[in-house]
């Protein structure tokens, strides 16, 4: 029994690796009524079906919003909202113009929905709404979940840049909630590539002909298609600028609840959490701003018990749904040993309230990885590391329910699932 759940878990972290993964998630009724499950909350089940908590309560005549029952039907409004991004229009000036580039939309399931009637009414194939949404059961769609509609073929023409942009490539495409983002941009003639994406600053490296930067999506954000700002300023000081769509789809996470140990409440004292997440933010924020590591990772341990994937919805003790997993969880015994997955420099070794003994490595351009609840700890700080060097040991310190490596992939100081550093090369 064991060792099935085992390979379960580990077959959602191939999957969740290689293949476009599923919505997987806790029982959901299609149609308009959802039942509550245990550990829910209204604001939980709101934000899963894309409506905000008020008009959730406001459809089920909830005069209390923290007074929901397991077991309790809840009609889920049906918002029909469609987000449509400004639509480029056809030109009549010029007749030889290419065909405009269409931007994709987001729609929001109504009941009676099926992914086959969604496709054929914006005239789509099954597939092509399969494919932008990464959904690995096309029977399974629920009523208030928001699907990227890509644009049809026929409209989907190549999106010229302004000089020097001569390519901008996007992987993966779509970009799922919670992966690592790759930008490469090829230059006609050198410049300076900066720009943003959601309203933060991204860091570009140079190359011969070109740069790239990695975003890394929140795995909470919110399904849509975003603007991805660029720009290249070239050596007599001109600037060029363009942008991008970026559409983020649908990560495959569950939503669990995590029962802390007693005696270990005390750790989850906002004050202490916080002062420590102020710790790593700081680290976070200061990196080398040239990339250490070259290719893929390797896994930091001979494990593979996967005992709780990057990106569960999670809550503690019952509380509310209000965070999410930040790294991989590995099952392994005591003072199993963890190796550097790449190569980079150590800038944390310590015990910490929360994480326990814990490293960072920092591999630059703001990829971090890190390694909490050792038992003990084989390296120092401002150590280099290269990949396979021994770090530390698998133990329980910290906030944790027994002994177990968690590890942790930051760019940008944003948690990214750290499998698919293993299965991609990144840039
Ligand atoms: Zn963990």
């Amino acid at each position: 029994m064991r060792k099935l759940l085992t390979l379960c878990l580990l077959s959602l972290a191939i999957l969740l690796m290689a293949a476009p993964p599923a919505l997987a998630g806790p029982p959901v009724q299609t149609g308009e009524a959802y039942v509550v499950q245990p550990g829910d909350t209204l604001f939980a089940i709101a934000s899963r079906f894309g409506v905000t908590a008020a008009d959730l309560a406001a459809a089920n005549d909830l005069g209390n919003l923290d007074l929901i029952f397991v077991g309790q039907r809840l009609v889920i409004p049906g918002s029909g909202l469609l987000i449509e991004p400004a639509i480029v229009t056809e030109s009549d000036e010029e007749e030889d113009a290419p065909p405009p580039a269409l931007p994709p939309k987001v729609y929001v399931v109504q009941p009676g929905d099926t992914l086959f009637t969604i496709a054929s009414r914006f005239g789509l194939t099954l597939t092509d709404v399969v494919v932008a949404n990464g959904i690995r059961n096309p029977d399974y769609v629920y009523v208030g979940q928001k699907l990227v509609i890509p644009p049809p073929k026929a409209w989907a023409a190549e999106v010229s840049h302004p000089a020097p942009f001569a390519a901008i490539e996007l992987s993966p495409e779509p970009v799922l909630q919670g992966q690592t983002l790759v930008v490469r941009v090829t230059l006609s003639e050198p410049a300076t590539l900066s720009g943003e994406f959601d309203g933060r600053p991204l860091f570009f490296t140079g190359d011969d002909n070109g740069g790239w930067t990695l975003v890394g999506i929140h795995a909470l954000q919110e399904v849509d298609i975003y603007s991805l700002a660029l720009r290249a300023r070239l050596k007599d000081g001109t600037e060029s600028a363009t942008a991008v769509n970026v559409v983020v789809g649908p990560g495959p996470y569950a939503t669990e609840n995590i029962q802390v140990s007693p005696g270990r409440e005390n750790l989850l004292d906002p004050e202490l959490i916080q002062a420590e997440q102020e710790r790593m933010v700081d680290l976070w924020n200061q990196f080398s701003p040239r990339p250490l590591w070259e290719g893929t990772f390797a896994p930091p341990i001979a494990s593979s018990r996967i005992t709780s994937p990057f990106g569960t919805r999670r809550s503690y003790n019952n509380g509310p749904v209000d965070g999410f997993h930040t790294g991989t969880d590995f099952g392994a015994g005591t003072d199993t040993p963890i190796y550097a997955p790449a190569a980079g420099r150590v800038v944390l070794a310590e015990e910490l309230p929360v994480r326990g003994k814990a490293v960072l490595i920092d591999h630059g351009t703001g990829v971090f990885s890190g390694y909490w609840h050792q038992s003990d700890m084989a390296v120092r700080v401002g150590q280099a590391v290269q990949p396979g060097d021994l770090i530390g040991y698998v133990g329980d310190t910290g906030l944790v329910t027994g002994a177990h490596l968690h590890w942790e992939m930051r760019v940008g100081s944003f948690a990214v699932d750290p499998m698919q550093w293993i299965e991609t090369a990144m840039p």
